[in-house]
């Protein structure tokens, strides 16, 4: 057992650390991690930037360095020609501090990057590219069971690491989501009907802000700037260098994945909102109107289908009285129901989506759910998709909200969105050889398929599916909450250092 500097006692051995970050690098995915402050590339690199470099503990890399082109594009490659003109390897606080101050005093701009998931690309830049991705340790308090993360953790990092402690937070599936942007904007998983969302489980973050300094916010220090850290997205307030998250028990689990005919589906989501009305907090689900992304099956070469996947914290007999009216509402061509272990349940779920190039809109449907106008509607519109090189996001998928998510009151945190019952998104993508027309058809179907679900759904987006083409964004995403948040951004960062398309602004 360890200590942290400001006296939080840690349970992982600097061993098994180092052995955990072994697995992860031995997956080849993980980057370079810590190296020593070097140097840019020589005779190209300017004065200001080798000032910057020699300040860090961590490595700057320009354009042309090893390295350099792993880092750079973000996740959605949509946003692929945005380049920075540095990319700042932080590894410690200091570092985040010595950037911030940097850029300012240069007038560079900058944007931060844990995971680099943001659909709208909101952590690209071409400026200073401020990367915490290597900051990425875990430590878990053995008797207050809260988890400290890094910024730069990822979800494969809190798979490799909290199943040996059978205790968990608040996670999605895809494996190289960043906690830094994902806690931030609210961070839901298949465990959060049960647990809450990230930010409703954060205890304390340390966020460095505009005027370089390290600040500790939780419930009784800048308890302004804590609430609005719980939901008010990333990039808006500063940069955060870790995370307190009180961890939950997971003990028995089981989990269900099934998938029905396309002509099913009325049928089956009538099942699923019936389902959905009355479920324990225990039970999760994701449902889709999926387009398949593999060849499709020659007993229905459309490739369209009906699925549902989900969680339940229980035996496997119990999940199947739950589920049996689902089940009942047509023959499936797929079923899997049984109990895993806490590591085999997060391998089932983890979904590594290819990168690509996408769009997705989200927006929640109200507590009294969907009706068959709103199936029928998807229906219609994912038959109409015009297709393209890529299929891994493409369809209408419903994820179960409510439950734990939606107990606390829309002002507690600065995440509104707590009376829903679903949150409903749309999406497509396409590949990098798509031709520009179809890309175009694409990105007019999504929105005409948004709008046309517009009589069945709220006017509230969730604002970890960042969407640039939203127009009410500012109320989407943040609601009654939006004045407060703009008080925060004037109090902790009155210059506007900490500034994107959709950012928290100054005034509304
Ligand atoms: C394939 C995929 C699957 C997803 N699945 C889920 C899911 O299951 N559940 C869910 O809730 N969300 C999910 N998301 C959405 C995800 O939570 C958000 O995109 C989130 O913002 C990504 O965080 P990131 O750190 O990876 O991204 P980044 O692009 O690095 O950051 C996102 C935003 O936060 C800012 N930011 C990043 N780090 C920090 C920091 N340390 N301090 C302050 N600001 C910071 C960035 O500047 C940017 O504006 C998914 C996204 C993708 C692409």
């Amino acid at each position: 057992m360890e200590e942290t500097a400001d006296g939080r006692s840690i349970a992982f051995s600097r061993r098994e650390l180092i052995q955990g970050a072994g697995v992860l690098l031995g997956a080849g995915v993980v980057g370079a991690g810590v190296s020593s402050c070097s140097s840019t590339s020589g005779s190209t690199a300017s004065s200001k930037w080798q000032e910057l470099a020699a300040q860090l503990t961590g490595t700057l890399l320009r354009p042309g360095d090893p390295g350099y082109g792993r880092m750079a594009p973000p996740y959605n490659r949509r946003y692929v020609d945005v380049e920075p003109q540095a990319i700042a390897e932080c590894t410690t606080e200091t570092d985040i501090q010595r950037c911030v101050s940097w850029a300012r005093h240069h007038g560079v701009p900058f944007v931060v990057r844990s995971g680099g998931h943001s659909y709208a690309g909101y952590s690209a830049t071409g400026g200073l590219l401020i990367s915490v991705a290597s900051m990425r340790s875990i430590a878990l308090d053995p008797a207050t069971k809260r988890v400290t993360l890094g910024a730069g953790v990822q979800n494969r990092h809190l798979f490799a690491s909290l199943p040996r402690y059978d205790v968990g937070v608040p996670n999605g599936r895809c494996p190289t989501v960043g906690m830094g942007g994902f806690v931030l904007g609210g961070g839901f998983g298949f465990n959060s009907r049960k647990y809450g969302l990230a930010s409703d489980n954060l205890v304390q973050t340390r966020v460095v802000t505009s005027d370089g300094h390290l600040l500790v916010c939780d419930a009784n220090q800048h308890s302004d700037l804590f609430w609005a850290c719980r939901g008010g997205g990333g990039g808006n307030f500063g940069i955060n260098v870790d995370y307190v998250l009180q961890s939950q028990p997971v003990g028995e689990l089981s989990l269900y994945k099934v998938r029905w005919k396309w002509s099913d589906a009325p049928a089956v989501m009538a099942a699923a909102q019936v389902l959905q009305a009355s479920a324990p907090d225990a039970l999760s689900a994701r449902v889709g109107l999926d387009v398949a992304s593999t060849t499709p099956p020659a007993e229905d070469p459309s490739g369209l289908s009906v699925s549902a996947l989900g969680q339940f914290f229980g035996p496997v007999d119990q999940l199947e009285t739950l589920l049996a009216p689902l089940l009942a509402a047509a023959p499936t061509t797929e079923k899997v129901i049984r109990s895993m272990d806490y590591t085999e349940a997060l391998a089932f779920f983890a979904q590594n989506v290819p990168v690509g190039r996408f769009t997705e809109k989200s927006v929640y449907i109200g507590p009294d759910g969907f009706d068959a106008s709103f199936v029928e509607t998807g229906m219609t519109w994912i038959e109409k998709w015009p297709g393209s090189a890529n299929v891994t996001a493409v369809g209408l998928t419903l994820f179960a909200w409510g439950g734990a998510m939606g107990r606390p009151a829309p002002d507690a945190t600065a995440f509104v969105h707590r009376d829903a019952s679903w949150l409903s998104v749309v999406g497509t993508s396409w590949g990098p050889d798509d031709p520009q027309e179809l890309i175009e058809e694409n990105l007019q179907w999504v929105g005409q398929f948004f709008d046309a679900l517009g009589p069945y759904v709220t006017d509230q987006s969730y604002q970890n599916f960042a969407d640039p083409a939203l127009d009410n964004w500012q109320t989407a995403y943040y609601g009654t909450n939006l004045p407060r948040l703009v008080d925060v951004k004037r109090t902790y960062d009155p210059e506007n250092v900490f500034t994107f398309p959709q950012g928290i602004p100054l005034h509304i």
